[in-house]
């Protein structure tokens, strides 16, 4: 399988991601936990890149484009992949376009979960993860359990005024991506609200 999850910040992407991949042995291409990774370990990619993110603001293409093109390249990606939060851009998805053709290979899905702006919003104020096994929970919507509670951290971009910033970003520059796959036909747009089960089920009918 290869695909694209799609939908603005928040939407469960990370958390369907986690989920799909118990089902579907594919490599995971998330750009938001590598750029991540490369700020905790403050490589010259990492540096460049943390003052964007903790603005809400979206990474220059070029940087993003090129961390992709290599993670593709690596041998775990034969056997499928699902790029979750690329291509943020019409550039980025060019770039894609243009590596895919010379690669040989087609995507077969752009999946996007839609959830209306009003729930993005507390959903990102009120997500937190445990920094030992990344796994996410949400204050009110899936509280962590008390051996975990007192050790979750927040993401730096996950404040209000980050989540708006980057929000608009998804609207302005992201969703223009999108017309470019509906013209393909790889398009299912699944319904993301609700709870993380009842999504995982809309996701893998529409897999299926
Ligand atoms: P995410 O975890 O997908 O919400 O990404 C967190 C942040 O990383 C975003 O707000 C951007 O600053 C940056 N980022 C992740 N993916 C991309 C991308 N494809 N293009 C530009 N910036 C990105």
């Amino acid at each position: 399988m290869r695909m694209i999850l799609f939908g603005p910040p928040g939407a469960g992407k990370g958390t369907q991601a986690a989920r799909l991949l118990e089902r579907f042995q594919v490599a995971h291409l998330s750009t938001g936990d590598m750029l991540r990774a490369a700020v905790k370990a403050g490589s010259e990619l990492g540096q460049a890149a943390e003052g964007y993110m903790k603005r809400g603001e979206l990474v220059p293409d070029q940087l993003v484009c090129d961390l992709v093109v290599e993670r593709l390249g690596q041998p775990d990606c034969e056997k499928g992949f699902m790029l979750d939060g690329f291509p943020r851009t019409v550039p980025q998805a060019e770039a894609l376009d243009q590596t895919l053709v010379r690669a040989g290979i087609a995507l077969e899905l752009v999946l996007v979960l839609e959830v209306p702006d009003a729930l993005i919003v507390e959903r990102i104020t009120g997500r937190r993860s445990d920094p030992q096994t990344g796994a996410i929970y949400h204050l009110k919507f899936n509280p962590p359990p008390a051996e975990v509670a007192d050790r979750v951290v927040q993401r730096a971009d996950d404040t209000e005024e980050a989540c708006r910033t980057r929000l608009a970003k998804y609207h302005a520059e992201t969703t223009p991506v999108l017309p470019f796959y509906d013209a393909k036909g790889i398009v299912k747009r699944v319904d993301g609200v609700g709870t993380p089960d009842e999504v995982t089920a809309r996701v893998i009918a529409a897999i299926a």
